[in-house]
């Protein structure tokens, strides 16, 4: 079992103070000249509890035995119509989907898009995570069942690129479900080095139950994300830190270029086989259609 876990606010806390503080200084100069607000991800850790029960119900679901084509739900929320204004052209939100596909390739899973819809709303538009802006944004747009990815974009408060709900959450609150992400993360936006969809990328594999890879640290005896193909990391890694291994205990090095650590997107490309099989055993476990 698990003994410790990082609660998502001290996670972010870490990543913000990452920049500029490297040990390398060569490191430390690359990392200056990042943005210095930017927080990945504001996806909360869930609780042990819950990522115990969790498991048990991914670990008895077989997984998909045909590819299951998920519908997507745009909810572009601008501030204007001009593209800079949050107004996400459709050849961009395609591009999004086109991305989403590449990094799902080994699953049986696939996006395809449903629908698109476009709100003007200032407060929306800058809506945080947990807010009664998100709340209400969501109360207005959210459509479909368990089985529809809700994806919403916008300019999120306080530079959080993006965050998700996971699958075990839905039954609880079915209208929060969704990933919402920063609008100049998709593919050709402005966001650099953050600006090649990953950002979606990362929240979607969330809302598909895949955790951090750094979840649970280097505790050995910690279960970590559940798949036993990504080693153990103890923070999450930002930039590109080529041989950083960060849990001594650990074999293997750290998962830089896994989609679920911190990295910057030109850095990320790969979701594991563990992780795959981890997508399907979620999706039937808790978002497949009865
Ligand atoms: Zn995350």
């Amino acid at each position: 079992m698990r003994r410790s876990l990082v609660p998502g606010s001290l996670a972010l806390l870490a990543l913000v103070g990452c920049y500029g503080s490297g040990d390398d200084p060569a490191e430390e100069v690359a990392q200056a000249a990042r943005p210095p607000t930017v927080v990945r991800c504001g996806t909360a850790s869930p609780a042990d509890a819950t990522l115990a029960a969790a498991q048990l119900r991914i670990e008895a679901a077989a997984p998909p035995v045909v590819v299951v084509e998920v519908p997507v739900m745009f909810h572009v929320i601008r501030r204007g119509t001009n593209a800079s204004a949050g107004n996400v052209p459709l050849a961009q939100l395609n591009a999004q989907l086109s991305v989403l596909n590449a990094a799902v390739q080994g699953s049986r899973l696939s996006f395809v898009l449903a629908g698109v819809d476009r709100t003007t709303n200032r407060e929306w538009f800058t809506m945080g995570h947990g807010s009664s802006a998100e709340a209400q944004a969501k109360m207005a747009l959210h459509r479909g069942g368990p089985g529809t990815l809700n994806f919403y974009t916008c300019n999120p408060s306080q530079g959080v690129l993006g965050w998700a709900t996971f699958p075990w959450s839905y039954s609880s609150n079915p209208t929060d479900d969704g990933v919402v992400v920063n609008f100049a993360s998709l593919p050709g936006g402005t966001a650099a080095p953050y600006n090649l969809g990953d950002t979606a990328t990362h929240e979607v594999g969330h809302w598909m139950g895949l955790l951090h890879t750094f979840q649970g640290g280097c505790d050995p005896g910690s279960a970590a994300d559940f798949v036993s193909d990504t080693p153990a990391e103890a923070t999450g890694a930002t930039g590109c830190p080529t041989g950083r291994d960060s849990c001594a205990s650990s074999t293997g090095m750290d998962p830089i270029h896994n989609f679920m650590d911190y990295t910057d997107d030109a850095c990320m490309y790969e979701f594991t086989a563990g992780q795959s099989d981890r997508l399907g055993g979620a999706w039937q476990a808790f978002r497949a259609p009865l």
